[in-house]
């Protein structure tokens, strides 16, 4: 990969690795259109890759851990920068050729060029290096053997593993309609109607609802006039049924030809239900209040091992049901049930950690803060015959301790999956003294879980069990889920 290099490009020699200098040059030298050299040693978040080089952090979008490239310094902050790859001087080891051809400009797949079992290793030493550096916990403790943690739990086929796809829906430069991505930073929209990560019947679904707005002259919603009808094409499928639901978010209420359409999507195997949402408001929210079913029943069914959900069209559920069924199961796993434990499941979004455990406990408690989420928990009860599980919508900082003062519950198990945060101190102290016998905690961000463990080790816990799980490949996120037990005197 080469780049024409602008003209008023300075080489920096003193910002080069193979001057011993380098890091001697104070931070104040670097500026805009330098051109350094930078061996790629990490990720951020948003899956930039970071080099260093005058004492600078320097992000470089497009780059793999272990490249060295060369980069052009697009803009320079304090005591980091940013940098726009020139030129790729070795390629890392673990660099190939994405198999999807719009990797590159798509961006939802931060980490494609890298190889897939080198995107494990990296997630796996992103979740050790952080309990080590943010936790502070010894690094014996993560030895590879009989060290406390397992190796992560990737996937074997790590596309086409999302159940969900939200496509927003535009027109070309052509004027004719087409669904696909934003390209960076835009709001036009690039086609692709076969994202690998989604499953095949997607861009089916995409080619008819295409082909239906252009033969009944339907125009897509244009976010700068407010003019026009359809906004995004949603889709779902249940990987255990097989059943599919596709939703259109319109600015309007009316589908032209609407019987049509239902009767050709209908074509597609599997296709359960088909609804219109009605979404009128100049906003990136992509929902609107109102959804409209034209087909079936409005939700379809899935499962994960012997609990069934149903599934609307707002409805969370996980995104990589194959990779859920391993996070679920470690979590049940490390929550060791006899049958006896009362539970307590924070953050329990539609009850589905709940649900899976509230087969093997006495009793379960559902704690998330979003209503129709846990109307959904306790339906998802409803249908399975779970009896033994009640939820309660509200923040788990206010819910918890107050059933704690005035109800004195108790917990043999908590379970928490907060989001990226984590956990509030005052759930943090509520769980300390309840006491329960084990935590089980699931978490979508390492650095969040370190600081978390941290504080419940100096409350009388400690580190039994670490496993990470690859829930999003492909990207930079990871997941993982730790065992904590409490200290015995
Ligand atoms: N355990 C669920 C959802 C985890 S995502 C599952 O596996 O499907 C985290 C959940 O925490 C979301 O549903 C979010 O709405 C909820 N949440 C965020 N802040 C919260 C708070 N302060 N109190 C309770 N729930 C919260």
């Amino acid at each position: 990969m080469t780049y024409d290099i602008p003209a008023g490009a300075r080489k920096r020699p003193g910002y080069f690795s193979s001057n011993p200098f380098a890091d001697m040059r104070g931070r104040d030298n670097m500026q805009k259109n330098d051109l350094v050299e930078l061996r790629i040693t990490d990720f951020t978040q948003e899956g930039l890759g970071v080099g260093h080089a005058g004492g600078m952090a320097v992000f470089v979008k497009d780059t793999v851990i272990g490249d060295l490239v060369s980069a052009l310094i697009i803009k320079v902050k304090k005591t980091y920068a940013y940098g726009r790859v020139m030129r790729i001087l070795e390629d890392s080891p673990d660099r190939v050729t994405p198999p999807c051809p719009v990797a590159r400009p798509c961006g939802g797949c931060q980490i494609q060029m890298m190889d897939y079992q080198a995107q494990l290793g990296y997630k796996q030493e992103k979740v050790k290096n952080c309990l080590i550096r943010i936790g502070g916990f010894p690094e014996t403790m993560f030895a590879a053997k009989a060290g406390i943690m397992e190796p992560i739990l990737g996937m074997d086929d790590p596309f086409r593993y999302r159940n969900k796809a939200q496509y927003p829906v535009g027109r070309d430069k052509d004027g004719n309609p087409v669904a696909g991505f934003y390209a960076g930073r835009t709001h036009s929209i690039i086609d692709c109607r076969d994202c690998l990560l989604g499953v095949p019947e997607n861009a089916k679904i995409l080619d008819i609802v295409l082909a239906h707005m252009k033969k009944n002259r339907i125009e897509p919603y244009d976010e700068l006039t407010g003019k026009g009808l359809v906004r995004h094409v949603m889709i779902r499928k249940g990987f255990a049924s097989g059943q599919i639901m596709v939703v259109l978010v319109l600015a309007g209420k009316d589908l032209p030809g609407r019987q049509d359409l239902v009767a050709e999507l209908g074509q597609i195997p599997g296709i359960a239900s088909i609804a219109v949402n009605i979404n009128r408001q100049n906003t990136n929210v992509i929902f609107g209040e109102e959804t409209r079913v034209l087909y079936g029943k409005g939700w379809i069914e899935d499962s994960i091992r012997d609990v069934c959900f149903r599934i609307g069209a707002r409805s969370f559920y996980q995104v990589n049901p194959v990779q859920t069924e391993k996070l679920y199961g470690t979590a049940l796993d490390f929550a060791s049930l006899t049958g006896k434990e009362t539970v307590w499941d924070l953050y329990c979004g539609i009850g589905t950690i709940s649900l899976f455990l509230a087969r093997h406990a006495a009793q379960v408690h559902g704690v998330e803060i979003v209503p129709e989420a846990i109307e959904d928990a306790r339906e998802n009860a409803r249908i399975n015959g779970i009896t033994n599980a009640v939820f309660y919508a509200g923040k788990a900082e206010e819910i918890l301790p107050e059933k704690y003062q005035e109800e004195q519950i108790r917990a043999d198990v908590i379970v928490v999956d907060p989001p990226r945060k984590g956990c509030e101190r005052s759930v943090l102290d509520t769980m300390l003294a309840m006491a329960p016998e084990r935590i089980v905690y699931v978490s979508c961000d390492p650095a969040t879980l370190a600081r978390d463990l941290k504080y419940l080790c100096e409350g009388g816990y400690t580190l039994q069990k670490v496993q990470a799980v690859d829930q999003f490949c492909h990207t930079v996120h990871v997941e993982t889920v730790v065992l904590m037990s409490q200290v015995r005197d």
